[in-house]
């Protein structure tokens, strides 16, 4: 492609059909069916954040636009209408030499039919003059309410406006629906394109994840192990799909622990919650295991350390195991929460009949969360967890897995030093454990996209600290 061709995000066929290898077209197109020709749909972008001072967050596109279009820049927004000749308006930023200077390259508006596959593109300043009329004579509105209160308000005087012109002809939408059925819920099964981007994003972390446990010995700070991921992550041109988590020791029992800069002592085990985003889809991986004295030497678990590990591992692979289309991410929750809890009494951190220390809660002193949520363009992806049952009426069913979704598998046990424990299960204290993969759910069962990544508690032990080379 020469460099006066705009590259194409996203583009239609011949006569607008969608491309086979555009996905973005595709999931329109998906959308469309959905929504019916009758209805419109707002689905806005992200805007950029002030971080501190005149100083922006990294800019990411809201999950639905990007899914939806790829556009990666702030300030749009898409208004699908499937039943209209212009089916698919984009509001965005205008070029503008000066700034792009500084700020680098937009899209802008002449090229967007070409680079986004849309049938006419406005400036986004417009969005407000024209959305009386996108949404003028529909039937409904699809947008996700909340979600950005500045669309809302905008969107309530639009409807306005064109209740105070019905006698002049115009007729504003009968009704406003939450788009969460209709959008999220395509969202949950991946499509194609989808997989192919999240196996790929999943072997970045395998290799992210690899490096981190060559380097990690005693005296190493979980901030320079942070900084060896999310190098690995960059130099795939991915980042962090959320906020890398990596804790020593004690650290490991706060769940969302993050920018910790602790140096690794003897005898902590390091927890590893790091995944990489990589074209808008995340991995979402943890690990943990022991590292090896600063001058080099084995990685090993301490006895106590061990009983715990193999713990998590057997509570995860049974859970993994019933992985598959027709079960619920509640069953394989309790199939975790059953391994565990027999393995607490084993070890003597609870005392009681496992079902009856279930029923009651008591496996929550240490399995603080869920073993399951959805992963996809958000790392907590979206779709229903609890989907109306079939009467209709609340208490809602927990969901069947279908073929195309993508699950992390995650038990965890966490013990903080403070910890009140049974007499004689002091030594548990100061270890927090989580191992967590990402499945894909497949129509004879599912696929660990995340195998690469050891979690055998032997291997674990030869691996560790066995020296990183960066080659640059
Ligand atoms: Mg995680
Ligand atoms: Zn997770």
């Amino acid at each position: 492609m020469n460099a006066m061709t705009p590259t194409p995000i996203s583009s239609p066929g011949p006569a607008g059909t969608p491309r086979h290898d555009d996905p973005h077209a595709a999931r329109r197109a998906a959308l469309y069916e959905r929504i019916g020709p009758r209805a419109v749909a707002i689905v806005p972008g992200a805007r950029e954040v002030r971080r501190n001072g005149t100083n922006p967050f990294r800019f990411r596109q809201s999950s639905d636009l990007l899914y939806l279009t790829g556009f990666p820049e702030p300030d749009g927004c898409a208004v699908f209408a499937p039943g209209k000749p212009q089916r698919f308006t984009m509001f965005l930023r205008p070029r503008d030499a000066a700034r792009e200077v500084w700020y680098g390259s937009r899209v802008g508006i002449e090229d967007a039919p070409a680079r986004l596959g849309c049938d006419q593109a406005f400036d986004h300043a417009q969005l407000e003059a024209r959305l009386a009329d996108l949404i003028d004579d529909s039937d409904e509105v699809y947008w996700l309410p909340g979600d950005d209160p500045e669309l809302d308000a905008m969107l309530m005087r639009a409807l306005q406006k064109l209740h105070k012109n019905e006698r002049n002809g115009k007729r504003a939408p009968r009704r406003l629906v939450d788009i969460t059925i209709a959008l999220h819920e395509l969202r949950l099964i991946k499509d194609e394109a989808a997989l192919t981007t999240m196996r790929r994003a999943a072997a970045i972390t395998v290799e992210a994840h690899e490096l981190t446990m060559r380097a990690a010995r005693v005296g190493k700070t979980e901030s320079e192990l942070t900084a060896l991921v999310e190098y690995v992550f960059a130099k795939h041109e991915g980042a962090p799909g959320y906020e890398v988590i990596i804790g020593a020791g004690n650290n490991a029992c706060v769940l969302h622990y993050t920018g910790g800069t602790a140096q690794i002592a003897p005898d902590e085990l390091l927890l590893v919650d790091a995944g990489c985003e990589w074209r808008g889809f995340t991995a979402d991986v943890t690990r943990t295991y022991p590292v090896g004295p600063a001058a080099g030497g084995p990685a090993r678990f301490t006895p106590a350390q061990r009983r715990l590990y193999d713990l998590v591992l057997e509570s995860q692979l049974a859970a993994i195991a019933i992985s598959r289309p027709g079960a619920t991410i509640e069953e394989i929750y309790l199939e975790s929460a059953r391994v565990l809890t027999r393995g607490l009494v084993r070890l003597g951190l609870l005392h009681g009949e496992p079902e009856e220390l279930i029923a009651r809660g008591e496996h929550k002193r240490y399995y603080l969360h869920r073993c399951s949520h959805f992963l996809g363009i958000d790392v907590h992806d979206v779709g229903l967890y609890f989907p109306r049952s079939p009467a209709g009426a609340a208490p809602y069913e927990p969901r069947t897995l279908a073929p195309g979704m993508v699950i992390t598998v995650e038990p965890g046990l966490y013990i903080p030093r403070t910890a009140e424990v049974p007499p004689g299960a002091e030594e548990y204290r100061g270890i927090g454990i989580r191992i967590e993969d990402d499945v894909l759910i497949t129509a004879s069962g599912h696929e660990v996209l995340t195998t690469g990544i050891t979690k055998d508690p032997g291997e674990l032990e030869r691996l560790v600290g066995t020296g990183a080379t960066l080659t640059l």
